[in-house]
């Protein structure tokens, strides 16, 4: 008798954060589809389940432990099941550390700098009972050629730098992801160049600071630099950037990127708050005045670019003069649409500690207002397309009934309009017919 092929093991993933712990994901996914794993949508009939996690914000973390509680139920009805837990929470210490004593059905913890050695790791917690436990606390040099599974095949991040030099008094990102190091432009092309062949059309450069991109390789390589390098590979529509850091977007570089065919027209400059001194403890490195002049510069260069931001409400010692002055900013600058967060103390941060901790009910009534403020402004923005023919790169089909496909303008801008499945991956040009708060409704 013939014999059965072996049943293919599954993974389920769980990413938490930004889009650096998605791309790690696509990472730990590469490794294991090139062993023949298969992903499933089940956690509960995976043979191994992967915790992606984030320490930026403490609500991220309660909600690892949370999934981490419900996974021993998972492993007692499942004795195979490996748990791995990797991505910037065990980068701190006491994570790690926590993670084994709490935890000990977590068969292997792994960081964020370490991920080439994730195969190795792997092969190891399958043959020991205790917890394989690996954290590098330096960052170590870039790896090329890691495997990649991606879940798109239109579009994909590209790393273009690693960790951060900022030291935001606020964010951890720099003691978990380590400081900033660059890829070669030359890597960095032959990725793009390597998509391109495989029909991908539209490319997000992925680094904390992207502006700061090249500084530490010393040899006069920029971001600019990058842009019109990459403007050069065929087969790639659009490129976009993230994140931006408003202190290092310099005006040559808006020059560069009015005068590329294929950079879009969205800037995403993360301000954080309006007021001077609430910046300066933040220790982001720029006034808001020097912010006001950049979007200034964008406005003027590139007239239609669409303009995005972040900002914390409440950090340590915001007064409500301060909050004001973040409404006034709002009210001026008038963003395209805003990511509001409430401040989230890290522990390991300096503003952990700063005196003035500002109420979670201050907070939150503060946070309800800017949203209220931003969002009116993003409808009027919108509004004001109402007419407009934009090209839309089609992405697939929409979550709305009725069967409307879904895509984003060179600015950002979601548009849901009817049109054949066909259209899929391919720009095509809409005109605006309604507008609401957060998406746009077209006409082909
Ligand atoms: S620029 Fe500031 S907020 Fe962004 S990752 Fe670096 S330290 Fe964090």
């Amino acid at each position: 008798m013939e014999k059965l092929p072996e049943k293919a093991k599954t993974y389920h993933l769980s990413v938490f954060g930004c889009q650096m712990n998605e791309r790690d994901a696509e990472i730990i996914a590469g490794y294991l589809e090139e062993r023949g794993y298969k992903e499933t949508g089940d956690p509960q009939k995976a043979d191994l389940m992967i915790l992606n996690t984030c320490a930026v914000r403490q609500k991220a973390e309660e909600k690892v432990y949370g999934k981490l509680g419900k996974l021993k139920k998972f492993k007692e009805d499942n004795p195979d099941m490996l748990i791995v837990v990797a991505g910037c929470m065990p980068q701190q210490e006491e994570v790690g550390k926590k993670i084994k004593s709490r935890y000990p059905y977590v068969d292997m913890v792994i960081g964020t700098h370490n991920l080439s050695r994730f195969p190795e790791l792997l092969d190891r917690a399958l043959g020991e009972k205790e917890t394989v436990l690996d954290i590098w606390e330096g960052e170590g040099p870039v790896v090329e050629g890691l495997p990649l599974y991606r879940r798109s095949k239109l579009k994909a991040w590209v790393n273009i730098t690693y960790g951060c030099n900022n030291f935001c008094s606020y964010c951890i990102v720099p003691y978990v992801r380590g400081r900033e190091r660059s890829r070669q432009v030359k890597d960095i092309v032959a990725e793009i160049e390597e998509l391109a062949g495989k029909g991908f059309v539209e490319v997000t450069l992925l680094g904390q600071n992207v502006n700061s991109y090249g500084r530490d390789l010393q040899d006069g390589t920029s971001f600019a630099g990058l842009l019109l390098a990459l403007e050069e590979v065929e087969g790639i529509g659009r490129f976009r950037y993230m994140t931006s850091h408003p202190r290092d977007f310099t005006p040559h570089l808006v020059e560069i990127i009015r005068d590329a065919e294929k950079v879009c027209e969205h800037f995403h400059l993360p301000v954080q708050a309006g007021s001077n001194g609430i910046l300066k403890k933040m220790n982001r490195g720029y006034t808001r005045e020097h912010y006001r002049d950049l979007v200034h510069k964008v406005r003027r260069e590139i007239p239609g670019a669409s303009i995005t931001t972040d900002f914390i409400v409440g950090f340590p010692g915001e007064t409500e003069a301060d909050f004001q002055e973040t409404l006034d900013l709002v009210r001026e600058i008038r963003f395209d649409a805003a990511f509001t967060f409430i401040y989230s103390p890290r522990r390991g941060t300096p503003a952990a500690n700063m005196p003035g901790q500002v109420k979670q009910q201050v907070k939150k009534e503060r946070i309800y207002r800017l949203i209220e403020e931003q969002n009116a402004i993003s409808l009027e923005i919108n509004r004001g397309l109402l007419g407009q023919k934009m090209e839309v790169l089609v992405e697939g089909e929409s979550k709305n009934a009725g069967g409307e496909l879904t895509g984003r303008t060179r600015t950002h801008k979601v548009v849901n309009f009817q049109g054949s499945r066909d259209l899929i991956g391919q720009f095509v040009e809409v005109t605006v017919k309604e507008a609401q708060t957060w998406s746009l409704t077209g006409q082909l």
